[in-house]
């Protein structure tokens, strides 16, 4: 966050009161037992109201930065302040790493799990489906642990819990050991390409993102992260898919600065590196931006591929640059790729809510029918009841915020209006 009193982007203004630092668990535990309400909240990236509070936000930045490898390397702790960039390096120094990362290492780890933020990769689910267990202090202002092998559907129900379960303070992630990737770039991909062979070209490599700005007949990036490891001696065409390799460096939006972005042309380098979009020692950009993403079924891919392609004109006065990746299935109940093969349909806005607004209304009005699922994150216009209905345990997690939060302690704006509390 810039300053805490905004969002990173700086078009929430949190309403909160004050913004709490605590130095310890304890420390958190006392401001959550003060009567009124709180929330976490994270590194501030999120686009919409989901991290906000009228009473006190809680931000566990100060928390020490517990970062606990287990003996043998399976899993990690760490603690609910800690950022992706402050820990993958400390993983990759100890020879494990994450499978998949976000764009960007600036997010907290909680924060992104929160709202089950993700990365690209037929293989890969999201950010939240490597959580193994939860630590986090209920609205009673106990300490709670949650596991994935004992607990059952009710951990599935709260490990994308958008902040209203409690505060998280500990979280194991899941490893694998460390790997190495190399990053090209293919550039002017067709539409027509993507469309006919989609499966051959995400399944490709490791990782895969198209960049475009949804006009003309080409996308204009086609981002492979390849492991050293599954491609010994790979060497990429000079000509694929009737794209041509890139032989400089560039930034997915034209203008950007191509030294803020991860090393590409082939060099390898370690996968925390790679796989973000993004250099950590840089901001991406001054946060002059909104974001929207929807995901959706893979099988609807194409359909909603035709549906954007006819908003084109509509989009390109708004569009700064636009990415389709891929997200496999899984069994969180507010995961957007909950059961189902997905397709990520990621908008980078010009900053201006007024012209952007009728645009994702157009864009909703086409993807809603193809079962597009907003991510919790980013700016989005749905009504609630069809937010709900595109979840099938929607109520299993109303339930679940009733059980957690009988008094509404976490509760904000964005919770009153996605899930409201039952009225019995
Ligand atoms: C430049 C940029 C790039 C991005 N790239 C991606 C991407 O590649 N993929 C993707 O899916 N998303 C992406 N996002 C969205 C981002 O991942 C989400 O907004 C994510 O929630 C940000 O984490 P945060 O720590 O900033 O969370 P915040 O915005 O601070 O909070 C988000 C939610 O998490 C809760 N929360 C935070 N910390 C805790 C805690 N300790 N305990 C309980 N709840 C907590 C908050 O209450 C809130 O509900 C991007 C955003 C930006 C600005």
């Amino acid at each position: 966050m810039t300053a805490r009193e905004t969002n990173w982007a700086g078009n929430v203004v949190y309403r909160a009161a004050r913004v709490a630092r605590p130095r310890s668990v304890s420390e958190a535990r006392e401001l959550v037992a003060v009567p009124g309400r709180v929330r976490a909240v994270g590194t501030g990236h999120s686009f919409n109201r989901i991290a906000d509070t009228p009473g006190v936000l809680i931000s566990l930045a100060d928390l020490p930065p517990v970062i606990d490898i287990e003996p043998g390397g399976a899993a990690v702790t760490v603690a609910g302040g800690v950022r992706f960039g402050e820990l993958t390096g400390r993983l990759n120094a100890a020879g494990y790493a994450l499978p998949s990362l976000a764009s960007l290492p600036h997010l907290s780890v909680a924060g992104a799990v929160a709202t089950a933020t993700h990365g690209s990769g037929d293989a890969h689910g999201n950010l939240a489906t490597i959580v193994s267990g939860l630590e986090l202090i209920t609205a009673d202002g106990d300490v709670r642990t949650l596991r994935r092998d004992t607990g059952g559907e009710e951990f599935r129900g709260s490990v994308v819990g958008l902040g209203s379960l409690g505060l998280v303070t500990a979280l194991t992630l899941d490893l694998v050991p460390a790997f190495s990737v190399r990053q090209y770039v293919y550039q002017g991909l067709p539409t027509a390409m993507l469309q006919s062979h989609f499966d051959e070209i995400f399944s490709s490599a490791y990782s895969v993102s198209v960049f475009t700005n949804w006009q003309g007949d080409r996308h204009s990036q086609l981002w492979l992260k390849i492991r050293d490891d599954e491609r010994d001696g790979w060497r990429p065409a000079p000509r694929w898919m009737d794209a041509t390799l890139a032989d400089r460096q560039v930034h997915p939006i034209p203008g950007g600065d191509p030294g803020h972005a991860t090393e590409q042309l082939g060099v390898p380098g370690p996968w925390h590196e790679r796989l973000p979009h993004f250099r950590v020692e840089f901001t991406p950009s001054s946060g002059q931006e909104l974001q929207s993403e929807y995901l959706v079924p893979r099988q609807m891919a194409a359909g909603a591929f035709d549906a954007l392609a006819s908003l084109a004109s509509l989009l390109a006065p708004v569009v700064q640059i636009a990415e389709i990746r891929t997200v496999a299935p899984d069994d969180l109940w507010l995961s957007p790729s909950y059961q189902r093969d997905t397709v990520a349909l990621h908008f980078t806005w010009i900053k201006d809510m007024a012209a952007v607004t009728p645009v994702i209304a157009a864009m909703e009005h086409l993807l809603t029918p193809l079962g597009a699922r907003p991510h919790w994150a980013k700016v989005f216009g749905m009504p609630p009841h069809v937010v709900r209905a595109l979840y099938p345990r929607s109520a299993g997690f109303r339930d679940l915020l009733g059980r957690y939060d009988p008094d509404g302690k976490f509760r904000n704006g964005f919770i009153d209006k996605y899930f409201p509390a039952r009225a019995d």
